[in-house]
């Protein structure tokens, strides 16, 4: 508890739920949780978490920023073309609330120092775009058994789903393993706001988890359609063949 006048003041709409309360915002200062890219969806996602008074924001990601990435990537502004993705994103965070301390890794996530960085962290949300970094943090964290928050977003429709290592369906049960080549550049078109969408879902699961309240999207993967304006709940269930927490995968389960 023991949350400073500035604090109570800062999360004053927080308090006023009785299922966050001063006990709840003492658990998000507690709280740490790992953002896997500082683009598209780690903007909304790491922006919401630090006004949430989420205690530690890791953020990793090893590209600089670009013009292009402005169209959809809040977490930096036309002045920071050129500079590290991670430094204009941890400014962005530090002048929003600087009660949150952010740890940065200019780096890509990778088996080697995966273990390390996500023995820091309570949650992970991937923020990537690419397959082959999707399914490292997929596997990284079935091993480490930290939960995680998937997310993807191509277009006009993203898709969404939080997983509990061990307990319900992982990102290899519903989707295997990677696509056999990279996404064509024509097929890479998003609508700016897309990530938007999907990386504040990400940043409400994360702030369940830690909180410990509501229903988490396990064994459910949230299909947006954005020129639908639709949400869709599909229903996924574990994999008992399944390569990473499958029966025969000699996984830690
Ligand atoms: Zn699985």
């Amino acid at each position: 508890m023991n949350l400073t006048a500035l604090e109570q003041e800062r999360y004053a709409r927080h308090l006023l739920l009785p299922e966050v309360g001063l006990e709840g915002q003492a658990r998000l200062r507690r709280g740490r949780v790992l953002v896997v890219g500082a683009g598209g969806l780690g903007s909304p996602c790491a922006l919401y978490l630090a006004a949430a008074g989420v205690g530690r924001l890791g953020l990793m990601d090893a590209d600089e920023v670009d013009l292009t990435n402005l169209q959809r990537q809040l977490l930096h502004a036309t002045g920071d073309v050129g500079r590290a993705k991670v430094t204009s994103a941890a400014e962005t965070l530090a002048a929003l609330n600087p009660e949150v301390a952010v740890q940065t890794y200019p780096q890509r996530l990778t088996a080697a120092n995966a273990a390390a960085i996500l023995a820091e962290y309570d949650f992970v949300c991937d923020a990537t775009d690419n397959f082959a970094s999707k399914f490292l943090i997929a596997d990284a964290c079935h091993v480490a058994q930290k939960p995680y928050s998937h997310a993807g977003i191509l277009r006009f429709e993203g898709q969404t789903l939080t997983v509990l290592p061990g307990q319900s369906a992982c990102y290899r049960c519903v989707f295997g393993g990677p696509p056999p080549g990279p996404v064509p550049e024509a097929a890479r078109g998003l609508l700016g706001v897309l990530p938007g969408v999907i990386g504040t879902i990400q940043a409400t699961e994360a702030l369940k988890y830690l909180l410990g309240i509501g229903e988490l999207l396990t064994d459910t993967l949230l299909v947006y359609d954005a020129l639908k304006m639709t949400f869709r709940r599909v229903g996924v269930k574990r994999d008992p063949a399944c390569g990473l927490c499958g029966a025969g995968a000699g996984g830690v389960d």
